[in-house]
Formats: C-alpha cells, structure tokens, sequence
C-alpha cells in the first residue's frame, strides 16, 4: 500500500513513512494511492469477531509490509485490552431506527483512546525497528491532551510533554492528564490562554536546531494512521445492523472531520454507508458548505460540545481532495486559496456530488441540551453533549425506513458533568476505573509564558540519546 499526498508534490512512501510524517511536505495530508476493497463475501467472513480481531484484519490493508501481521494482531490485542467493555464499540438501540455506537469506553472516555492507542503503539513499533525516539509535545485545551497522554505512557521511544493553559481546563480534564506519573510523560501548565500554549508548541517546531535535537513529533488529528484506525468500528457496527446485505446511515458530530473521513474510507473500502450526516455546534461551516456550498471560515465560538468548536476542519482536504476528483492540482490551489482568504467556492460538480452523500446539520446549546433531555426522557439514554449533537442531526434526517442509523457517541457524558447537569439536573459518575481521580495526586509543573523557560523544560524531559 503506498500513500500520495493530497497535494501531489510530496514523494509518495509507504505505511510508516506516513505513520512518523503525519503532514507532508507540501502541506498535504496523505491518502492511500488506491482504496482497498473488499467483497460482501470478504465483509461476511469478518461478522462476530472479537474487536481486535477485526481491527487487526481490516487495518492489515493500510500497514502493508510495514508491520508483519503477527505484531500487528498483538498491538490491536493491547491497545483495545485497556477498554472496559468487552464489545469495546457497543451498539446501543435508542429507537426502532437509531443505535449509538458508544466510542467512549477507552481510558479518557472519548473517541480518540480507539485510535491513539493503537496510534502510540505503531509509533513505539517503528522508532524501535530503527532505533530512533522522539519527543511528541502538544498544546490541549483539554481534551486530546489525555488522550495522547493515555496512548503514549510507557512507551519506550517516546517521551511526551502536553502543555495546558493553567486552571483554563476543566477539573476532569486536568486531572485526567496530571494524575499519570509514567516517567515519559511530563504536565507543564503556562501562565496563559490556549492560543499561547499554541504559539508556543508551533516556536519549538519552528527553532530548526531544538526541534532536531529533541527529534520533536506531534500527535497529529491529520496522521492517516489515526483515520484507518477508527475504520474498524464503523465496520464492526455495520455488520451487526446486517452489513453487507443492509446498508446504513451514521451520523458523527464533527469537529476536525476526521471521524466523518474514517467513515467515508469504510464505504469506500466497501461497506454500504448510504449517507453521511455531519453534525456541528454554533461552528457550522460544514454545514453552510453542504446547505449552500457556503465554504468560509468565521471566528470559532466556544459551546457545550468544546471539542467540536473548530472553524477549518483539516481533515476536510482528504474530502475535498476525493470531490475534485484526485486531482492535486486543483486541491492545492482550493486550500491555499482557503487559507489565504478563509473562503473557497467548490466548483459545482464537487459540491454536487458532496451533497449526494453528506447532509450537514448544525445545532445550538439550548437545542442541544433540549436533546440530551430528550433522550433521558424516552429512553433513559444520558448522552455527553457532543453525541445529543451527533442524534439531533440523524433526527433532523428521516432517511428511508428499514435503514438503521449509526450515531458516534464519541464520549462519556461523565466527561462533561457540568452539561449533563444543566440538562439533567444530576451528573453522572465517573466509570470505575477513573472513580477516584480527584483523590489522585497531580504532578505538574507551571512556568510563565516564556520561550526559553519552556524550551528548557522540555530539554530536561527528552531522553533523546537514551
Ligand atoms: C475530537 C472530538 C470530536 C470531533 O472529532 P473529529 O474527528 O475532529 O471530527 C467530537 N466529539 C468528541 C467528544 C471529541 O473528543
């Protein structure tokens, strides 16, 4: 399997050049050369397999040579051993048409655990075979921070330093990332706003000799590696609603496109996914693109469901670039376009043939707290915020009778007590395995919002010639 970026000036390479690339050189994002497919009888064979499994067998087709299938089979083992549900994707029916498909139940309760896990071990994989470590920093207003944190403790290559806005994270948010006391993990809080955790990450990637002493990486939603990973469970929840010989519908609250992509790539390797509904906040500029090919960005405004307060979705290039036909030529100049002006028209046919499969639907806070009190009501389902976004819009959407419709519940409500609360009146407990984080010690260290304090920091955490 071999990747080209959507760009089309970067060398094409295969699985692992992708995995530790993330972003190609001519600032596109990769995309497989051709999309494997499978047959209703390839489809069939993979019913009722433990997840893993699946998992194992679908992501094969990505990995290629790269990983041989014996190490591939054993990280799947591991990195969805750590959920604590043994469907580790379970469907549950919230009415004679819908199911959630529940992504939650991983070690930060949010979508992303299903694929960083695996992410954060073919990492490990590949920088062991080349023996090679990096130093993955990012900035988190919250929420991926854990998440990243979670995929890489105890890896054995990888050393990685998260940088949160100090007492701007909500309280489960921060101790879900300070109360992990792995030696390769490190905390630091600036005296700032998320913007200058931001600049600051981007000023250590953009110091050419730091960056290439402490062999800086970043976990990337862009890395092709964390789209393939999340095909598995839209495969696993269609063929328990009777895929191939069935389609269906999903519906996924959207923040940076990515679990809309995966979906997409599900269909394109096969499975029938008959529409796509793209959920969104206030932050609608997927849904004035699909409504009235209205694709400009206005500035992002925060809202209940924060993970999805995003204006310009990266990984919409992978869709753009599939509409204009693969063609990287048109694709580049669409994007710098957009980046330059914050507005692209789509041509035409590309938006047309957009809207034949994705159907966009925006929802504000009151709407979605109207949801999530709908939903407790008639089927005692306490949903998270950015799920009640996720159902609203496969609500909005009849579709055709007999098709069932998916919709990602991409995190715990437990994540978002403050929400559940407004809407419900009470919060919901935390899962067993995090039921004593607030007894937790944390460990986190705080700096002013200083360059050299910061490089610093992370200097003495990197133990790149280990
Ligand atoms: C990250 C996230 C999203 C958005 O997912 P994308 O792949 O960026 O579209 C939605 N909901 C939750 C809870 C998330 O953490």
């Amino acid at each position: 399997m071999r990747y080209i970026s959507t760009r089309g000036q970067a060398a094409p390479r295969d699985f692992e050049g992708v995995l530790l690339a993330g972003l190609a050189e001519d600032g596109g994002l990769f995309m497989p050369e051709t999309w494997p497919t499978l047959t209703a009888a390839d489809w069939r064979a993979l019913r009722g397999l433990p997840y893993a499994e699946l998992a194992t067998r679908l992501m094969r087709h990505f990995v290629g040579d790269c990983v041989a299938e014996a190490d591939l089979r054993r990280m799947c083992v591991d990195a969805y051993a750590g959920f604590n549900h043994a469907a580790v994707v379970p469907l549950v029916q919230l009415d004679e048409r819908t199911h959630a498909l529940e992504l939650f139940h991983g070690p930060t309760l949010a979508f992303k655990d299903l694929a960083l896990q695996l992410v954060g071990r073919l990492f490990d994989h590949a920088l062991a075979r080349r023996g090679e470590r990096i130093t993955i920093i990012g900035p988190t207003s919250g929420d991926t921070g854990s998440a990243a944190i979670e995929a890489c403790r105890d890896r054995a290559a990888i050393d990685i330093v998260i940088i949160h806005p100090l007492g701007r994270t909500s309280e489960v948010q921060r101790r879900q990332m300070t109360t992990v006391h792995s030696p390769n993990v490190a905390n630091l809080a600036i005296e700032g706003d998320f913007d200058a955790c931001q600049d600051a990450v981007k000023a250590m990637f953009n110091n050419a000799p730091f960056r290439t002493e402490m062999k800086l990486a970043a976990v990337n939603s862009i890395n092709w590696a964390r789209i393939a990973a999340q095909i598995p469970y839209y495969a696993a929840a269609a063929l328990a609603l009777g895929a191939p010989d069935r389609p269906v519908a999903v519906s996924v609250p959207s923040g940076n496109f990515g679990n809309v992509m995966a979906a997409y790539a599900a269909m394109r390797m096969g499975l029938p996914i008959d529409r796509f509904i793209v959920g969104s906040n206030r932050n609608d500029i997927l849904t004035r693109f699909l409504a009235a090919n209205d694709m400009s960005a206005r500035r992002v405004e925060p809202s209940l469901s924060p993970s999805m307060d995003i204006q310009v979705s990266s990984n919409f290039e992978r869709l753009l670039f599939e509409l204009l036909g693969r063609d990287p030529v048109a694709c580049e100049s669409q994007m710098t376009r957009f980046r330059a002006e914050g507005r692209m028209p789509v041509p035409d046919a590309a938006w047309r043939a957009a809207t034949a499969r994705f159907t966009g639907f925006a929802l504000g806070d009151e709407g979605t707290l109207e949801e999530m009190r709908r939903l407790h009501r008639e089927s005692g389902y306490v949903a998270d915020p950015h799920t009640a976004v996720g159902s609203a819009a496969a609500r909005a959407h009849p579709g055709e009778r007999g098709i069932p419709m998916v919709v990602a519940a991409t995190a715990h409500p437990a994540k978002f007590p403050d929400a559940v609360r407004a809407a419900l009146g009470h919060a919901p407990a935390l899962p067993p395995h995090l039921a004593d984080l607030f007894e937790r010690e944390e460990r986190y260290a705080v700096l002013p919002n200083e360059l050299a304090g910061i490089e610093a920091f992370v200097r003495g955490h990197a133990r790149r010639n280990a």
